[in-house]
């Protein structure tokens, strides 16, 4: 039987790259349905390639201009709109896997609806769980779904680990440290000063990685690193302080578990998503991703530095944050949203990101994270927060 896959946030660069690896198993996989925000064309492209039962897009405008576009074409592809219908195709009884590949906290809701129908849920949107942590994983637990982490780091340390971590604890106590690996971004050397007059077109242009600019600017701010502090503290179970980020700036270890008998495991290979993307949809099975294979030779040298917390204070915010509990990730992804957007847009300065970050935990009360009302609030309000800041 193929496997029925969901790819929300297909026409993005962890979507299409989605969509090429279900392009080499369609024996094996049939994508059931895809979504964008806005991309018409491209969404247009990727139905007529891959034949989904239903496509969405969140703008209901341009819903009607895929539908006119479909029906032109003779496809029978279903086009829906609107928030309730990626939620449905993430739900759907059909569906077996869904990638959730929206950026930040607008897949929150089909993420998590995917996890309480007990799907397998290839985690690339690492918004969703910074932000709402303990409900996430509480719905992966009572409603049995298999969450797989995508975000390269965390696939590495997945596959770093034994089988059936997770399930014993006694795992827990051989483990020494998750040593997580950061390529550094952009600015990696730099002084805080130069940093203030950077423009977005230098922060999204990441040395290793092709990736949407929410999560490009996050790497050159380190913010993506502190996000993935806490990922891992969620998806691991375990606390800031046994996690170590490593800078490595060649982005071919994704990260390594330390064990107490002084092994330390690493997953490796070139810096391409089709990897871990592959991995999680197979597994515990290996399939062929279309990565280029590893040429150590071409390699030649590995590289390790420690991150410079002076000059990229993102990443102890995002600790702090973690370590405060309740809502406090909440509001951090939230202001982090909010001040990358208004970089991009060029009415902040990149070093204003992380200082109003830190002015919105400041600001904010925090509440304790345990219903989706409580998280929407305060995500709602760090985003008022912060977008007046930017105004003002
Ligand atoms: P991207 O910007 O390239 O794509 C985002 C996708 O989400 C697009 O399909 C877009 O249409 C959709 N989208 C955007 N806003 C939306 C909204 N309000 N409602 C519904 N859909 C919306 O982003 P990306 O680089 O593919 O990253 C996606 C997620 O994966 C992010 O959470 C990112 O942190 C994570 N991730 C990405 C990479 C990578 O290599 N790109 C690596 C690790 C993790
Ligand atoms: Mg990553």
């Amino acid at each position: 039987m193929r496997q029925n896959v969901t790819v929300l946030g297909a026409t993005g660069s962890i979507g299409k790259s989605t969509l090429d690896v279900l392009a080499r198993h369609a024996d094996a996989f049939k994508v059931f349905a895809l979504s964008a925000n806005t991309q018409v064309d491209m969404l247009f492209e990727q139905c007529i390639q891959h034949q989904p039962t239903y496509a969405v897009m969140v703008d209901a405008t341009c819903a009607a201009q895929l539908s006119d576009k479909l029906k032109q074409a003779g496809s029978a592809v279903e086009v829906l709109s609107g928030e309730q219908a990626l939620i449905d195709i993430a739900s759907d009884t059909e569906v077996d896997q869904v990638m959730a590949a929206i950026v930040g906290a607008a897949g929150l809701l089909p993420t998590l609806a995917a996890a309480k129908t007990g799907k397998r849920v290839l985690l690339a949107n690492k918004e969703a769980l910074v932000m709402s942590g303990q409900l996430f994983m509480q719905a992966v637990h009572d409603h049995g779904a298999e969450l797989l982490p995508i975000d390269s780091e965390h696939n590495a340390i997945f596959q770093s680990l034994p089988l059936g971590y997770g399930q014993d604890p006694s795992y827990q106590q051989q483990i020494e440290k998750i040593l997580l690996t950061a390529s550094g971004g952009p600015f990696r050397g730099w002084q805080f000063d130069a940093l203030s007059k950077v423009t977005p077109k230098q922060a999204v242009k990441h040395p290793n990685w092709s990736m949407g600019q929410k999560i490009s600017v996050d790497s050159a701010t380190l913010m993506n690193k502190g996000l993935e502090l806490i990922e891992a503290c969620w998806l691991f179970d375990v606390a800031p302080k046994q996690i170590e980020v490593v800078v490595h700036p060649e982005s071919i270890i994704h990260s390594l578990v330390q064990y107490v008998d002084g092994s330390v495991i690493c997953q490796m290979g070139n810096p391409d998503m089709r990897t871990p993307i592959a991995y999680g949809l197979a597994w515990p099975e290996r399939i062929h991703s279309g990565v280029k294979p590893l040429n150590l030779f071409e390699v030649a040298q590995l590289n390790f530095e420690t991150p410079d917390h002076q000059t990229f204070p993102a990443l102890k915010l995002a600790a702090q944050a973690f370590e405060t509990g309740g809502t406090a990730a909440t509001v951090l992804n939230a202001a982090n949203e909010i001040a990358v957007a208004g970089f991009l847009r060029e009415q902040i300065a990149f070093t204003s990101i992380s200082d109003l970050i830190d002015e919105t935990l400041n600001a904010c009360t925090i509440e304790a994270a345990d219903s989706l009302e409580v998280i929407l609030q305060a995500d709602a309000w760090a985003r008022r927060f912060v977008e007046e800041r930017i105004q003002s």
